[in-house]
């Protein structure tokens, strides 16, 4: 057997934890007789914003001092600039990497660590979110006969010209499905500082539980609606390669939650997990010129500032007038409203007004498919609430609705629990 081990950065976050985790890598080799062991790690965490950071610092001084965190001017986000960040950055990972197999060698295992160069991640030129092109895994195969427990940094690869990328923040858990995929690994594990991924939140509804098992599709809806256990590029790559992901803690042996190629029996569950997106606004334009090409401009004007547009509601109003109301990012609402206001609409422009005080809901289920009624039962346990729905969208496996800020954990409680995902009531005693 084959096993993908891929620690995150709280597991790594002190010496201490490091020697933690070589010790469960060298007890995985040793008690699973014969089971080869592929260790995939991040950074130390807050290492990459450190690095980060410090790159900030020196090249603009002053914009640091406003903006702390990953923020790059865009005057210093020249080809030059983003290939050192790329450079840098993926010293955190190497750290890591060397620091967990010495741990390992002290811990009595056999190890060797591999940076991205070495364990054969060969990736395009795109600096900061290179898309992987293949894996060689001549090296990391070797070193595995060799009886050796390989520990690979994550997050990056390497170019045609040999130099340093990087695959975008979160880009270990990509690493590890791929080495997984290209190794043929019987399961990748995703070992963390959380247990699984939950029904929802737990640090918001105390009733969450974890999942057992959960499909590629479940997961992508639900961590593309704020449920950020893993990158989600991670989870497209498993579901095309048919890579079996395990998301565990890294504190204990308990079983986590499954990630796998949809099974019958799912269908049976009509909702997985519920996830809450704050970060959310809302613009509506009223008296839209209700002519062909008019919505084409308005969406053209949000993809040339390469604002992700989530939701769209349009209603064709009386007068040849239309309604327009859509969804961004709310860190993106300026930027998105200032391009409305130098659109030209003719002689009778819209009234743009924008809305920062939303939220967005999502409940997601493969049971969605085949059961009809989700919707109504999910509009219900809003209004018992006296929650008001002001958008809805749906996909086959997903029905979101955005409601008033000040009732996003009200009503994800409702549906949560409303759909029966809450833990059994706790004995009396
Ligand atoms: N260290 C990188 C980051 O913070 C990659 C990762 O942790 O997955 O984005
Ligand atoms: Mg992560």
């Amino acid at each position: 057997m084959l096993v993908v081990q891929k620690f995150g950065g709280s597991s790594l976050a002190t010496l201490e934890r490091i020697r933690h985790c070589a010790q469960r890598c060298v007890a995985v080799a040793r008690d699973r007789d014969g089971d080869r062991v592929v260790v995939v790690v991040s950074a130390m965490s807050g290492e990459t914003n450190r690095l980060i950071g410090v790159a900030n610092a020196l090249v603009q001084p002053e914009a640091h001092e406003v903006h702390r965190g990953p923020y790059v001017p865009s005057a210093v986000r020249t080809p030059e600039h983003e290939r050192e960040l790329d450079q840098l950055m993926a010293t955190g990972e190497i750290v890591s990497a060397a620091l967990l197999a010495m741990a390992i060698q002290g811990a009595g295992g056999r190890s060797l660590s591999l940076v991205g160069r070495q364990l054969g991640m060969q990736t395009d030129r795109s600096f900061g979110r290179a898309k992987i092109l293949g894996v060689d895994t001549a090296r990391i195969l070797a070193e595995l006969d060799a009886g050796s427990i390989v520990v690979c940094a994550g997050f990056q690869g390497t170019d045609a010209h040999g130099d340093t990328t990087t695959l975008g923040r979160g880009g270990s858990d990509t690493s590890a499905v791929a080495l997984a995929a290209a190794l043929g690994a019987d399961v990748c594990e995703i070992l963390t500082d959380v247990d699984g991924v939950y029904t929802t939140d737990p640090r918001v509804v105390a009733t969450a539980r974890k999942i057992e098992r959960l499909s590629y599709e479940e997961m992508l809806e639900l961590a593309g609606q704020g449920a950020k256990v893993l990158q989600i590029r991670s989870v497209e790559l498993a579901m095309r390669y048919g890579v079996h992901i395990h998301v565990r803690t890294s504190l204990d042996d308990r079983p986590g939650t499954m990630i796998v190629p949809e099974e019958p029996a799912m269908e049976s569950i009509l909702v997985s997990g519920v996830a809450l997106e704050r970060n959310e606004a809302k613009v509506t334009l009223l008296g839209v010129p209700d002519v062909p090409g008019v919505v084409a401009t308005i969406f053209a004007a949000m993809a040339a500032l390469d604002i992700i547009v989530d939701m769209i509601i349009q209603n064709a109003g009386a007068d040849g007038r239309a309604d327009v109301t859509f969804t961004v990012p709310e860190g993106e609402l300026d930027r998105a409203t200032a391009a409305l206001a130098t659109v030209q609409f003719g002689e009778r422009p819209p009234t743009i007004t924008s809305d920062r005080e939303i939220c967005k809901i999502s409940i997601v289920g493969l049971g969605m498919r085949t059961h009809a009624g989700v919707a109504a039962k999910a509009f219900g346990l809003l209004a018992a609430e006296g929650i008001n729905v002001q958008m809805v969208s749906t996909s086959e496996i997903k029905i979101s609705v955005v409601v008033h800020e000040r009732y996003g954990e009200l009503a994800l409680r409702a549906l949560h629990d409303g759909f029966g995902l809450a833990t059994a009531a706790a004995p009396a005693v």
